[in-house]
């Protein structure tokens, strides 16, 4: 089928103007000059006019169906991703785990079972390492190789979980450095912020407030630092930083940019929006909504400002959701008076593209670095452009339509997540998601949903193109 996008502005990272775009199959074959396309028999006429037409968002980390403290995160591939494709979202790269203990193929074959046949847009993975050893770092070569997967997250957090020591993160970010591909890191010192953890809960300090105050900044800081030292060390292994929220954090990374490095980072919407004194905080244990790792930061510390800020000069990168849902009934309640039980996560995979769109309107960024951080920057980072990330000739026809006109509001009332509450309950946003295109089929148009499971396709992703 043939679809004609007529009238609209079309959006992507280096500027915006008026053209037609004609979707043959799954593909953008051609954009003209408003009203000069030729007569397309049979063509279904998407009418753009007023609107902004902007490639379809790529949310690079999220945690679909991911085993956590005694539970799982609520969303399947099928309603996480159905979730995504209503807020714009038409990629996923969610994050196959490997245990301390268990095979690197093992974990990704049982990812693969979680997501085929069940995602309404297309996916692909990054690998978690969570035990560093000869067998896992053999491993790494051959995702690199045969399975698509050129990025691998590590973590100085969740000792006992997920946790590396820095030799672990050494070796493997030598490994990373034969093979082109990308680390990625949770920096926050765990072994120390568990020793604060253990003396909270001896004071009696159970709230979920205390999440955040044991995970302070310095150690969020003295985390990057370290793994910027150590991917040095390394031969300057590519670095990218996950879930950035901490200005000095911040600070360590634009540091090491301005000395040409290869560091990257993104934020996530939450921290962007919330804070802990006003959500985190909460009365009772209503905070536990909003436990999340990085913890949301203080409104009184210049935090939200500079990420902002980092937003715009590109110290930060991307903007991921870090999609980790779980319900407050029953999950989240695990935690009750313990918040260290608390399951990490927050829910907004559908939110993304809305949220920083708001921030186009309050004057933060422009529509063009917005198109850019939501989708161009992340399918670049790893390896999925020009397929997805730009509209353009020989993309994957993957297009929001979105209208600066409507509004959106966000709620539980509303939202298409597994989730019995919403971090953004009662979120104004100046603008809304108007038709949604996959790979050449119309997942949302006109308020009706006409995405299905099975639509969705893996995607082997290549090496980063920010690496010469
Ligand atoms: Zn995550």
């Amino acid at each position: 089928m043939s679809i004609l996008i007529t009238g609209g502005t079309v959006v992507t990272a280096s500027g915006r103007h008026a053209a037609d775009v004609l979707v043959e199959g799954e593909t953008i074959t051609a954009l003209f000059a408003p009203g000069r396309a030729p007569d397309v028999p049979g063509a279904r006429i998407v009418d753009a006019t007023g609107k902004y037409v902007i490639p379809g968002g790529v949310d690079a980390h999220t945690h679909m169906e991911l085993p956590f403290g005694g539970t799982f995160a609520s969303d399947t591939f099928e309603s996480g991703t159905r979730a995504a494709a209503f807020g714009g979202t038409t990629t996923i790269v969610d994050f196959a785990v490997q245990r301390s203990g268990e095979n690197v193929h093992d974990g990704l074959a049982a990812w693969h079972a979680k997501a085929e046949g069940n995602c309404h847009i297309d996916y692909a993975f990054h690998m978690i390492i969570g035990g560093v050893d000869d067998e896992s770092l053999k491993a790494m070569d051959t995702l690199v190789d045969a399975e698509g997967i050129s990025s691998f997250k590590l973590f100085m957090a969740y000792p006992g979980v997920f946790y590396s020591d820095d030799g672990q993160i050494l070796r493997a970010m030598q490994k990373a450095r034969d093979n082109g591909s990308m680390i990625m890191m949770h920096a926050e010192n765990g072994i120390a912020i568990d020793v604060l953890i253990g003396q909270a809960l001896t004071r009696g300090e159970t709230d979920p407030v205390h999440h955040g105050l044991t995970r302070p900044a310095e150690l969020e800081a003295e985390a990057t630092r370290r793994a910027i030292s150590l991917a040095q060390v390394a031969g300057d292994t590519p670095l990218y930083i996950v879930h950035l929220s901490a200005s000095q954090a911040l600070e360590a990374v634009a540091q090491a940019r301005d000395t040409g490095r290869n560091v990257f980072a993104e934020t996530c919407p939450q921290y962007l929006y919330l804070t802990l004194e006003d959500q985190l905080g909460a009365p009772g244990f209503e905070g536990a909504k909003w436990v999340c790792s990085t913890p949301l930061r203080s409104r009184h510390e210049p935090h939200q400002r500079d990420l902002w800020r980092g937003l715009r000069s590109n110290d930060l990168a991307i903007v991921s959701t870090d999609h980790c849902p779980f319900c407050f009934k029953d999950q989240k309640e695990l935690g009750l008076g313990d918040f260290s039980k608390i399951p990490n996560g927050i829910g907004g995979v559908e939110h993304r593209v809305d949220l920083l769109y708001q921030g186009v309107v309050d004057g933060k960024l422009s529509l063009e670095r917005w198109v850019e951080t939501i989708a161009t920057t992340p399918a670049r980072m790893f390896g999925l452009y020009p397929r997805k990330g730009v509209i353009a000739p020989g993309a994957d026809a993957d297009i929001v339509v979105y209208d600066p006109s409507g509004r959106t509001t966000i709620s539980v009332h509303t939202h298409h997540m597994n989730m019995d509450h919403s971090a953004y309950e009662g979120f104004e946003i100046a603008g809304k998601v108007d038709t949604v295109i996959s790979r050449g089929s119309v997942l949302l148009s006109g308020g009706e949903y006409h995405g299905r499971k099975g639509h969705g396709r893996y995607l082997r992703r290549g090496l980063s193109s920010y690496l010469v």
